[in-house]
């Protein structure tokens, strides 16, 4: 499928601060849309000016949540060029959300053709500050005038393209965790594993609840016996228990992270021993009374890696390594930042260049 393009004639005013990008706080000049109609399939692929949809108030999105979408990131690496870390993971994962939300598959080459046409015109944008990058925004959203329950037949694939500043800016911190007891993300048949909008509506309240405490963050228990550790906030975990790393197995209730799947890779690449299993809440507090809870952390594309220093269950307060960040966590932040931003040779082979 060809990529019509129409350049804006008036391209915006860059961020001139670059320390202060944040986290979706500007949009590049253009995006990607294409349509899909039933009996058409997807078509009408096109680059436009970044600007507002029309939506019909009765647009089935608005009611249902038939929506789902992905995150990446292109890097500016030393050399000037722009890379992206593993985008062909994203778009396999973005068909698998697609599956769950009867929301018609697109075809994955195609999709990532279209991220690195778009990030071309647009390659201004990617920002060349440590630490920064150009987020990508990939989502699908059913777009049928109805507000009938069925499976959308009328829909719309964007991308968008956002600056980004450094996730940690003075240094990593790590953060301080709050067990949510109360409210789940997710159940296994339900909607978790795939990266839906829907699964966010749900996060909000406990996440709320865990700010009112003082927490950056929540820690999901399993939404059937509230038992076993599932994710944090909107990362995967993993524990260091006595020299085993830990990372709850993808039991269909939990989002499959690519920066978890190379996390994993990267640690046996290194010779540790990574288990896929189930952690029970109390395995990781008998862990803690025994002093073998050695180290905590979060992944996601985000932060990268994201230190545990304290997590909070019920009346337990459980400080990790002191508050500071673990020699692992370091070391596994430092290698795969060190790959995406082209500054360690990339082994596995995980990048790929913008041309
Ligand atoms: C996106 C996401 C992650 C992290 O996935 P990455 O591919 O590593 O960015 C983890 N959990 C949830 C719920 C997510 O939505």
């Amino acid at each position: 499928m060809e990529i019509k393009i129409t350049k804006t004639t008036s391209p915006k005013q860059k961020p001139a601060d670059l320390s202060k990008l944040g986290f979706g706080q500007y949009y590049t000049d253009h995006m990607f849309i294409m349509n899909y109609d039933e009996g058409e399939g997807w078509h009408d692929a096109r680059i436009v000016p970044y600007g507002p949809f029309e939506i019909d108030p009765a647009s089935m999105v608005l009611h249902y949540a038939q929506e789902i979408f992905e995150g990446l990131k292109a890097y500016r690496t030393s050399d000037g060029s722009v890379q992206l870390f593993r985008p062909e993971k994203n778009m396999a994962r973005m068909n698998v959300s697609c599956e769950r939300l009867c929301i018609p598959k697109i075809d994955e080459e195609f999709a990532i053709k279209a991220i690195k046409t778009l990030i071309k015109i647009d390659e201004d944008w990617v920002p060349s500050m440590d630490g920064t990058s150009l987020y990508i925004r990939p989502y699908v959203f059913a777009n049928d005038v109805h507000i009938g329950v069925h499976p959308a037949k009328h829909l719309i694939f964007a991308i968008i393209l956002s600056p980004v500043g450094a996730y940690y800016s003075n240094g990593i911190e790590p953060v301080k965790i709050f067990v949510e007891e109360k409210y789940v993300r997710a159940v296994a048949g339900g909607t978790g594993f795939a990266k839906a909008g829907a699964n966010y509506a749900i996060s909000l309240k406990g996440q709320e609840e865990a700010e009112e405490q003082g927490y950056i963050q929540t820690l999901w228990l399993d939404g059937v016996e509230r038992k076993y550790i599932e994710e944090v906030g909107s990362m995967n975990v993993f524990f260091k228990i006595d020299g085993e790393v830990i990372t709850p197995a993808l039991v269909g209730s939990i989002l499959g992270g690519i920066t978890r799947m190379s996390i994993i890779e990267l640690l046996q690449s290194k010779g540790y021993k990574v288990s896929e299993r189930r952690l029970s809440i109390d395995e990781l507090v008998e862990a803690f009374k025994a002093g073998k809870l050695e180290e905590a952390w979060g992944t996601g594309t985000a932060a990268v890696i994201s230190p545990i220093g304290e997590l909070k269950y019920g009346n337990l307060v459980m400080r990790v390594n002191d508050g500071k960040i673990g020699e692992v966590s370091q070391m596994l932040y430092d290698t795969l930042t060190g790959i995406q931003w082209g500054k360690l040779e990339d082994k596995f082979g995980w990048t790929t260049k913008i041309d």
